[in-house]
């Protein structure tokens, strides 16, 4: 495992260096690095391809070996880092002040944003049936372009209900305190307007996809029609909250 560490480490630090790199680019995409249009400048992306590459799986269980592996090879090597930049920075981390976190509570918004994940869920599972069968009629009629079309904003539903309800939650950490902080010395409220941002822009992909359906779907146009009119509610309470927010640069998809 020591050798497999220090590739992992060599790895990334060598990586670094590539100038094409956007410092952060991570912090607020969407995670769908099969779909992105800037995994050349994410350090994550191409270190990930990187092990991917290194790695001699034959099956499934070597491939979920190696992915076990890897999380705990990151584990390893960020704390790795960490000691090194506290030895550095002359900190001993085994004496820090503890902090007490406040507590969270959750608000309408976060309760909101996650129960439309679920009921997402749900309505797709319930419907699989119904989906696969217009899915047949378009095969009969050889309807290429729909059948894609159809294939693709069920891709977008799935990868983003759970998504945005995990986002708006990050949106709302120490909130208040960051919003009524006119110093904000380090940035931190960009967090929670970069959480956010991503949320709207989840929220709205997920109306695309859904429209899809509703021009065809007339059985299941009131259940469409609900989904549409909360999210469509959940990105006008966003904006509300987080005056601003869409001026916000995500690095490297913003600026
Ligand atoms: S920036 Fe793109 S490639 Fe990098 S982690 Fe995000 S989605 Fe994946």
């Amino acid at each position: 495992m020591n050798s497999k560490k220090e590739r992992y480490k060599r790895t990334m630090l060598d990586l670094a260096k590539n100038e094409d790199l956007v410092s952060g680019i991570y912090n607020y995409c969407d995670r769908w690095c099969e779909r992105c249009t800037k995994t050349r400048k994410c350090l994550t992306y191409l270190h990930e391809q990187e092990m991917k590459e290194g790695a001699d799986a034959q099956n499934s269980d070597d491939e979920n070996q190696h992915f076990w592996e890897q999380i705990r090879l990151a584990w390893e090597v960020t704390m790795e880092l960490i000691e090194e930049d506290a030895d550095r920075l002359g900190i001993d981390l085994n004496n820090v002040p503890e902090i007490e976190l406040p507590e969270h509570i959750e608000t309408p918004l976060e309760v909101r944003a996650k129960d439309y994940g679920f009921k997402m869920h749900d309505w797709l599972e319930k419907n699989r049936e119904y989906i696969a069968e217009k899915a047949e009629q378009l095969v009969m009629i050889a309807d290429e372009a729909l059948i894609v079309k159809y294939k693709d904003a069920l891709e977008v539903l799935q990868w983003y209900y759970f998504f945005i309800g995990t986002k708006v939650h990050r949106a709302h950490l120490d909130l208040e305190e960051r919003q009524n902080d006119p110093e904000d010395e380090y940035s931190v409220y960009s967090d929670n307007l970069g959480s956010a941002k991503i949320a709207i822009i989840a929220i709205e992909r997920s109306m695309d996809a859904l429209s899809v359906f509703y021009d065809d779907f007339k059985e299941r146009e009131d259940d469409i029609l609900g989904f549409l009119a909360e999210l469509s509610s959940l990105k006008k309470q966003l904006l509300k909250t987080f005056p601003g927010v869409m001026d916000f640069k995500r690095p490297g998809f913003d600026d």
